[in-house]
């Protein structure tokens, strides 16, 4: 009986101190403390972000520059720069951080300049805001990418504002026509090609440990772009054996082009097998390559790794008889 009624107390005791349970307190912090941290954080976390497409910009142009002859007349005048509006961060939180932190608008402003760029040569600074380009102006309406493409002169004639207007005159510089921008996304899929952009997602920026891995994601992709259009036979019965040896072909081509573009830009080969077998251990479904998979149709698959990094030893031969026989490092 004194066991029961111990018992009743206890819970007698325990349901009312559940009402003032600590677990259920509003915690109680300095809200400024709490919006300082916010700003501080997320600074970096912009500052970061725009670290990883400065160096995807400095890779892509220093490829975009060496494959021009390869890319079949596929080329645009390049500025090499760094220029975002606000419309351009690819996520609200980034985009409302950016508003805050950077103040972007609807203009562009430059955020980055890649070394040796025909903009580093003209004087292009961070900071410099664009207006025009040839005449046209830019911001919300037209964008500096697909504006810079329609272009077919020999001079780009920009004009900035520092602290007063002013016009710069950069001798034009080609390169192929497929920049490469960094999407929020965490995916690893690779890269992947949206509105003639080469896509590098953040999740694939955390596998690269060099420049020279980064530079072979972006040459990959710049080696699908490069591959006349194959006509794929809807998957079905009897058409999904094809159709894989048709996109096995596909990925080790690109791997033989992407290499091919890597060695022209001066860029390291010796890593590239060692790379894909990284990506591979963290999405190993990239060990087969399914045609059928939903994540396949939405985004470039890049499988078959295995056989790609059998192939790329013979990719690796090819390159290194051309330079043995000092002929142009250009693939046949
Ligand atoms: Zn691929």
């Amino acid at each position: 009986m004194r066991k029961r009624l111990t018992a009743l107390a206890c819970l007698a005791a325990c349901l009312t101190l559940a009402a003032c349970d600590p677990r259920l307190r509003r915690p109680d912090v300095d809200r400024h403390e709490v919006r300082g941290l916010e700003s501080e954080v997320g600074e970096e976390s912009l500052r970061r972000f725009l670290e990883h497409q400065a160096r995807v910009a400095d890779a892509s142009h220093r490829l975009r520059v060496a494959g021009a002859e390869l890319c079949d007349g596929e080329v645009a005048p390049l500025l090499g720069v760094v220029a975002w509006r606000r419309v351009d961060m690819p996520s609200r939180q980034l985009k409302n951080l950016a508003r805050d932190v950077w103040h972007l608008t609807t203009d562009y402003r430059v955020m980055h300049v890649v070394p040796g760029s025909p903009a580093h040569r003209a004087g292009v600074v961070a900071g410099d805001q664009l207006l025009r380009v040839n005449g046209t102006r830019l911001g919300a309406q037209n964008a500096l990418e697909p504006t810079l493409r329609g272009i077919d002169d020999d001079v780009l004639v920009v004009e900035v504002k520092r602290e007063k207007r002013d016009e710069i005159r950069i001798p034009a510089e080609s390169g192929c026509r497929h920049g490469a921008v960094l999407s929020a996304s965490n995916r690893l899929v690779t890269a992947g090609t949206a509105d003639d952009y080469v896509i590098v997602t953040m999740g694939l920026i955390r596998m690269t440990r060099s420049d020279a891995d980064l530079a072979q994601v972006i040459a990959h992709q710049m080696g699908h772009q490069m591959q006349a259009t194959v006509e794929r036979p809807p998957p079905g019965p009897g058409t999904l054996l094809a159709t894989e040896a048709l996109v096995r072909a596909d990925e080790i081509e690109a791997d033989r082009l992407g290499l091919f573009l890597m060695a022209r830009a001066g860029y390291p080969l010796d890593g590239a097998d060692d790379m894909l077998e990284r990506i591979a251990i963290e999405e190993p479904w990239m060990l087969f390559e399914v045609a059928t998979r939903p994540e396949v149709t939405a985004w470039p698959a890049h499988g078959f790794v295995p056989a790609r990094i059998v192939a790329m030893d013979r990719h690796l031969d090819e390159i290194a008889e051309k330079r043995a026989n000092a002929d142009p490092v250009t693939p046949d």
